[in-house]
């Protein structure tokens, strides 16, 4: 089988399967070798690596990671991809595809089960649209990771990497730093694509921290902390948090936390780093 990651063998695969592209799972197929080849050395695979990839789409990348990796579980939703990829995939032994969609399967547990619980890589052109369900539900769910490396809309990379103060801070920035040390690789393109996304996309790598830089007493409820924080980003955090639903904040007490911690009573959220968070979600939680 021929690679992929052309636009002549893409477009000929998917007319050979009369495949109709489903703007609704995001799919664009990357067409692009440099790219690929740079997504694979950001990722260091060696052949002791079990590596997990979401929306394996045509097989693209697959064949790479499988040339390279020990193992490759690749999860994809469209099971119209699935005869696809038992072609375009057949001449590897130590692929795995999974057709599920990727918010509901066991990571934990294949982890567990192909990795003994070793730290996994995940590699991935991302659906755009489950972004950030994905990434937090990696983190959050306790799967051992060693390292993220995506595709993710530019916009997205630039909340990752994004520092108090600034428009593009926000949850995901202090969820991406309380785990992991972003990097933005490269910037990709609409052109590298099969359809061309609607929007400008780049590559990430998130190396998985083995202690978080920070320390909260109560990591739930500081996450519940920013989420509320951020989720009226015009308010004072004095009022967003004492209105969040669900936070048995009141005003007296928001106030008070942060006189303690020697701020403004009319500080915002996207003023606070990820350490005054977790200090902020420290006093709180007494
Ligand atoms: N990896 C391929 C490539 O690079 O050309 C395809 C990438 S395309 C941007 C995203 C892929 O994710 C599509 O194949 C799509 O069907 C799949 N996908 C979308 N939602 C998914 C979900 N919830 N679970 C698993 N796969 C999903």
């Amino acid at each position: 089988m021929a690679y992929l990651g052309t636009p002549g063998n893409t477009v000929e695969i998917l007319k050979k399967y009369n495949f109709n592209v489903q703007k609704k799972y995001g799919q664009n197929f990357l067409v692009d070798t440099h790219i690929l080849d740079k997504i694979l050395d950001a990722s260091a695979i060696t052949g002791q690596d079990c590596v997990l990839e979401i929306g394996p789409g045509i097989g693209t990348m697959t064949q790479y990671l499988a040339e390279s990796a020990r193992e490759v579980i690749a999860v994809e939703i469209d099971r119209a991809l699935i005869p696809v990829l038992e072609e375009t995939l057949s001449s590897y032994d130590n692929v795995t595809v999974i057709n599920e969609d990727i918010l509901k399967v066991d990571i934990r547990r294949i982890a567990e089960e192909r990795n003994g619980g070793k730290p996994i890589k995940v590699v991935a052109n991302l659906p755009y649209y489950i972004t950030t369900p994905i990434i937090m539900g990696l983190f959050e769910s306790g799967i051992p990771l060693d390292s993220i490396t995506i595709m993710v809309q530019k916009e997205v990379a630039e909340r990752m990497k994004a520092g108090p103060g600034t428009k593009d801070y926000g949850a995901l920035s202090l969820a991406v730093r309380y785990y992991a040390e972003p990097e933005i690789i490269m910037q990709v393109p609409p052109a590298c694509f099969i359809p061309r996304p609607g929007v400008g996309s780049a590559v990430v790598r998130l190396r998985r921290y083995e202690v978080p830089p920070v320390s909260a007493k109560d990591e739930r409820y500081m996450f519940a902390l920013i989420r509320a924080s951020f989720n009226q980003r015009r308010k004072t955090l004095v009022n967003g948090l004492a209105n969040a639903a669900g936070l048995p904040v009141t005003k007296e007490m928001a106030a008070d936390a942060l006189k303690q911690m020697g701020l403004s009573p009319t500080v915002r959220g996207e003023d606070l780093t990820l350490a005054q968070f977790a200090r902020l979600s420290d006093f709180l939680a007494e």
